[in-house]
């Protein structure tokens, strides 16, 4: 593309202290329609001195005056924000699904439910305490502050950037925090609109900032920045463990939403309308790339053949195509990486002998970057197919005989996201579910998400958890104030 059809495109600026701004150096990237396959914006480039920029003006915001402002105005900041948000549902929808090429309608549910993650936090804003300690110790009268930590460094990934983004600003906005943001270089048009929204809510500069970027060195610049108070990340393992060593380097802290290949397991009792269902939600739904993608199936061996049957007959009446036609079911997949790796992992999938049920590579009838939905058996536990995650469409399904194997079968993953339970008997469900090494525990259901209820990984699948009530304390920390009340001079040698 010329340089002169790059300045038809729309432009995304950074967004920094209140103001919409170009990166230091004039820089700019292309971001391209995964449907399309062309370029449709561009977005300012950011580099490590805009970081600095951006850091500093949310460290002046957060000593300054969203740190003095008193919580339950915090709270009636975020609850006008929800409002305009709402206002741009569709606007913010359509730019998610030029950015991602995820489906109009899948997209649309995720941009209406910022409004809601808002409100649910504006609501907790003013509900942080901190305790007394009555008995602590005889002589002092002691109690702690809950305090907000300051700078919250929000880096992103590319499959769902405004919710899971959500996951984190609610809370650390309602904490008290300020935010400098760093979106996937795949999708960063959409965080951009969404940020211009906080100067007609009434927010102070310099509270939620935007850093977009082609270059590594500016996530890395942000994760090392000695103005950070907390990273808060979601993306894939590898990255997350690079972030965590070297947010180690300054003493930050970091929470990591990570990777996973979560099981699901199917007893006979089970309605398999309501089973074939759910597994499409889980893992073709989004084109599988969603970090909880219910990518191994256990059935029970008496509904195993069937269950097999009827997916892989869901699987092939799967339409792809156009993410903002009504018609269509499952967009593209999101970069040409991730295509490539999906197509890599299916190759090897088949040289080690997998059996392919349905789907198993690229759609035939479609340009473009389309993967059919693909349903494997046969696959054994020496095959990469059921340890790596795939993020693609593609579910491995496999048998067993009892509830002890079923639990060490779905076990058997360093990750541990999510996991699903499908039965009817209602006390196998609490004993499976306590059984099971996943953050999540969908029970005849998959893929449902609330501000209420807490959401993260155990295992190589992350570190701490976003949503649900305390999602706002970790965004806090506790000072504990001693308050000496005998007037006794003591002993200065001796620990009090
Ligand atoms: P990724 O790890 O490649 O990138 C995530 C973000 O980190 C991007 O913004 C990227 O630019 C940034 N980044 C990369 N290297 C960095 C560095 N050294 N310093 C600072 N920032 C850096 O992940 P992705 O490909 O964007 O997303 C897919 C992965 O995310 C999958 O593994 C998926 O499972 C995971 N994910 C997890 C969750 C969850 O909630 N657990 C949700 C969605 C996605």
């Amino acid at each position: 593309m010329s340089a002169v059809e790059a300045t038809e495109l729309p432009h995304f600026p950074l967004y920094i202290d209140g103001q919409q701004v170009e990166a230091a150096s004039g820089g700019t990237f292309l971001t391209q329609d995964p449907y399309t396959g062309k370029p449709w914006a561009t977005v300012a480039d950011a580099q490590p001195e805009d970081v600095d920029r951006a850091v500093r003006a949310a460290n002046a915001a957060f000593h300054g005056a969203w740190g003095q402002m008193p919580s339950a105005e915090r709270g009636r900041l975020m609850n006008r924000l929800a409002d305009i948000v709402e206002r741009e549902i569709d606007l913010i929808s359509d730019i998610e699904v030029s950015d991602n090429g995820k489906l109009r309608r899948d997209a649309e549910s995720q941009i209406r439910l910022l409004p809601v993650w808002l409100r649910y936090f504006a609501g907790l804003a003013d509900k942080v305490y901190g305790q007394t300690i009555p008995d602590a110790h005889p002589d002092y009268f002691v109690y702690t502050l809950r305090e907000p930590l300051g700078v919250v460094g929000a880096i992103l990934p590319w499959n769902a950037p405004l919710i899971l983004g959500m996951y984190k600003f609610a809370p650390a906005l309602a904490a008290g925090c300020t935010i400098v943001a760093k979106p996937s270089r795949f999708t960063s048009a959409s965080l951009i609109a969404f940020a211009r929204l906080f100067e007609e809510a009434g927010f102070p500069p310099g509270v939620f900032n935007v850093v977009a970027s082609a270059q590594r060195a500016t996530g890395n610049a942000l994760v090392s920045h000695p103005g950070i108070a907390r990273i808060a990340f979601t993306g894939s393992t590898e990255t997350g463990i690079s972030i965590a060593q070297a947010a180690a380097e300054n003493v930050t802290q970091v929470s990591l939403e990570l990777g996973g290949k979560s099981a699901q397991v199917v007893f006979a009792d089970s309605d398999v309308d309501a089973v074939v269902n759910g597994i499409t939600a889980g893992v073709f739904a989004a084109a599988g790339q969603m970090c909880h993608a219910g990518a191994r199936v256990y059935v029970e061996r008496p509904l195993y053949a069937e269950v097999v049957d009827r997916l892989s007959k869901r699987a092939n009446d799967i339409r792809l195509g156009n993410p903002k036609d009504d018609a269509t079911d499952v967009g593209p997949i999101s970069t040409q990486a991730q295509f490539d790796k999906v197509l890599e992992l299916l190759t090897v999938a088949r040289d080690q002998g997998a059996v392919f049920e349905c789907g198993g590579g690229r759609d035939a009838g479609l340009d473009g970057n389309f993967i059919r939905p693909t349903v494997l058996t046969g696959v054994t536990s020496e095959m990469d197919i059921l340890r790596e995650e795939v993020f693609g469409p593609v579910v491995i399904v496999l048998p067993f005989d009892t509830e002890e194997e079923a639990v060490r079968l779905a076990n058997d993953s360093e990750y541990g996201l999510a996991s699903g339970l499908w039965t009817n008997d209602v006390r196998r469900v609490h004993r499976v579910a306590a059984a099971l090494e996943a953050g999540v525990v969908w029970v005849n259901t998959y893929r449902v998400s609330a501000p209420g209820v807490p959401f993260g990984g155990t295992k190589r699948s992350g570190v701490g958890r976003e949503n649900g009530t305390d999602a706002i304390i970790e965004y806090t920390e506790a000072k504990s104030v001693w308050i000496e009340t005998s007037g006794i001079n003591r002993d200065p040698f001796r620990m009090g």
